[in-house]
């Protein structure tokens, strides 16, 4: 996925906090790290589930989708497979379900369990304790999901692009699937799953599994996802949905006015699919589709099997932003084929894919391409380490314990992880190194593991080809240690050169560059160019900048981002209504987070962006929504506190809020 580490954990938090519905005998709230036996590496905290007692093998989904109730209602069959032979009890994941009936099946016939729904914890939900003394090889639950569901999103037919019909998606992870489906839902479980969705006949119902391009839309639908795949993967999306291919095994699926601009964006998917397969081996999972989401859709991508789901965002008309789809195409092999254990060791899903996207990228749109990007992200990186926690720094983090693992999900993970990858490629070569990755995917294929099993792998196939590559120490500094180890090579754009130029000069002479410069940039090169502005313009430079390139009113998200918060810091009030237009059409929390935390500087830009937030709410995510929430509370709380006092005593000064993170986006 590419996503934020302290305002998603308030949001989450924050939309998880609903109990729902009880079970008549409910016991007291149980957290999933108060219960661990275990302390291994591959032990999962964000889960209920004893998976070393007995596993999901198989799931099989009989779903009514209802538009009216916000609501998923019917059952889930799961095949077991018992390990432990002491074992009784199946265990499972849930938040916010109404679980009506369970049921075993022996000898063909079905009889009722036993089971005690425990209140909710507000991170990890409810523990579902489910009695099975013949230890059934199946057994069934009847259940529905709550309108507030954390992992679903309901959309009225004004939120879409065609305004006519409602539509829905799921956000799985990390672990919101137990929000829609009761699960073991840790990555270290994988399982089958075939599904069987009813719907209103006017919408297409999709999922993250064998979508037949050809499929009527009938409101009766049925998937089978044969690959097993961990809970996280688990993805249903319903609505005004049509399809067009890009090639045999790929194309798109979107509302009926965007396909055609989607399908031109993304044209180059196939070479990026032959592109990996040549580097890391085949593609294991037939189809590669993409599904582009309402401009509501939270993050950049999420990398659903077979479907990824996909910002509008990116579709700049120049492929200027399709590296998004690199990296979720990417994570077919790193995450989806072999997947963290835990979410404490989410770098081996986003770095390894953070790596892969670089090498895609560099293969299909050049070396420079693929250097920009790189350098962008570890400027990024090094913001974010500045305000942030030394034990979050380190790739193989500590247990997550009682933190919502949302949390571990920073730009240490992407980013951090990917340039330990090119410093092992820079060491070892990439004649060794690519064999080597590609040999981890394909050993460790449809498996999950852990930063010990890596280590361990990586001292067995790698160390060997040159002892001397590599010391104990850097090992330890990249994967241990926080912040960027001091003999890590940064990326170079020379590109970005020319950019600096070009800036240095305009300043100093407010000459603006030569257009036969600027009409090469695209837009990596402009991000850059905004970035390395400082802190503030003169109201007349930044009108100047303005007339010249357009920035006010840009379609371009990553632009907005960053034009709009130096024109907002600088007193250009000029750019203030576009900015409102923006965060109000725009839903991805990465695009619209810094626009908020510049306008609510200011008491003005405050009551500005309630206005704006109040409009936008309907058609926000609840993570969005939460991240939002929470900004503007403590800006008020702030700002009331530094109200001038009655008093006669002068208040002692506010302490400085520390800047928000920037907000690191997965899928
Ligand atoms: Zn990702």
């Amino acid at each position: 996925m590419r996503f934020s580490a302290l305002l998603f954990s308030l949001a989450m938090v924050a939309s998880a906090g609903c109990s729902g519905d009880k079970a008549p005998d409910a016991q007291p709230a149980a957290t999933p790290a108060k219960e661990a036996a275990v302390s291994d590496r591959r032990h999962d905290e964000s889960s209920f589930a004893q998976p070393d007692k007995v596993r999901i093998a198989d799931l099989a989904l009989d779903l009514a989708l209802d538009f009216d109730q916000k609501q998923l209602a019917g059952t889930a069959t799961y095949q077991l497979e018992w390990l432990d032979p002491k074992a009784s009890q199946l265990v499972l994941d849930t938040r916010n379900l109404t679980i009506q009936k369970v049921e075993g099946e022996a000898d063909g016939a079905w009889s009722p369990l036993q089971f005690v729904l425990a209140d909710a914890d507000p991170v990890f939900g409810s523990k579902l304790t489910i009695e099975s003394p013949q230890r059934n090889a199946r057994v069934r639950i009847t259940y529905h999901t709550a309108p507030t569901a954390s992992g679903l999103q309901w959309l009225e037919p004004a939120m879409t692009e065609g305004k006519q019909l409602p539509f829905m998606f799921s956000q799985s992870q990390a672990i919101h699937a137990r929000s829609w489906v009761p699960l073991q839902d840790t990555p270290s479980v994988r399982f089958t799953y075939s599904a069987h969705v009813t719907s209103r006949p006017d919408v297409m119902v999709l999922m993250s599994a064998d979508n037949d391009p050809a499929a009527p839309r009938d409101g009766d639908y049925t998937f089978k996802m044969p690959q097993p795949i961990p809970s996280y993967l688990l993805a249903i999306a319903a609505g005004d949905l049509v399809f067009k291919p890009i090639s045999g095994r790929s194309g798109v699926w979107a509302e009926p006015a965007m396909v055609d601009r989607a399908v031109k964006e993304f044209e180059d998917t196939e070479q990026m699919i032959a592109t990996t397969e040549q580097l890391y081996g085949p593609y294991r999972w037939e189809r590669y589709d993409m599904l582009v989401l309402p401009p509501s859709f939270p993050f950049g991508g999420m990398e659903n099997p077979r479907l990824s789901f996909i910002t509008p965002t990116v579709i700049t008309g120049d492929k200027s932003l399709v590296s998004l789809i690199a990296h979720e195409l990417a994570h077919s092999w790193s995450g989806n084929l072999v997947t963290n254990a835990s979410w404490k060791d989410i770098w081996l899903n986003e770095g390894f894919t953070t790596y892969v996207q670089g090498r895609i990228t560099e293969a299909l749109y050049g070396v420079e391409m693929a250097d920009m990007e790189r350098q962008i992200d570890q400027s990024g990186l090094k913001k974010d380490l500045a305000g942030m926690d030394q034990a979050q720094q380190a790739l193989a983090l500590p247990p997550l314990a009682e933190h919502d693992p949302d949390e571990a999900l920073s730009e240490v993970a992407y980013v951090k992880g990917a340039w330990f990858l090119q410093f092992l490629e820079q060491r070892f070569g990439r004649e060794v190194f690519d064999p080597f990755l590609r040999a981890w995917f394909d050993d460790h294929a449809f498996q999950s593991a852990d930063t010990d099993q890596f280590v361990e792998y990586l001292k067995q196939n790698l160390l060997p080809k040159n002892p001397n590559a590599l010391r104990p120490e850097e090992l330890d500094a990249w994967l241990n240690q926080p912040g960027i180890p001091a003999f890590a090579t940064p990326a170079k754009s020379r590109t970005f050169s020319n950019v600096d130029t070009a800036r240095i000069a305009w300043r100093g002479s407010a000459q603006l560059p030569n257009p036969q410069i600027t009409g090469d940039w695209g837009t990596q090169a402009w991000v850059h160019f905004l970035e390395g502005m400082g802190e503030t313009l003169r109201p007349e430079q930044l009108a100047q900048l303005d007339a010249a390139y357009k920035f006010t009113g840009t379609p371009n998200g990553e632009i907005a981002m960053r034009w709009y918060p130096l024109a907002l810091r600088s007193g250009y009030l000029e750019a203030r209504p576009a900015a409102g237009e923006f965060i109000e059409r725009v839903g991805r929390r990465k695009l619209v987070m810094p626009i908020y935390q510049e306008l609510v500087k200011t008491p003005d830009g405050l009551a500005f962006a309630r206005e704006v937030f109040e409009r936008a709410r309907p058609g926000y995510h609840p993570i969005t929504t939460a991240s939002v929430e929470a900004l503007l509370a403590k800006a008020g709380a702030a700002a009331s506190a530094a109200a001038p006092a009655p008093a006669v005593v002068e208040a002692p000064a506010q302490p400085q809020q520390p800047e928000q993170p920037a907000q690191p986006e997965q899928p």
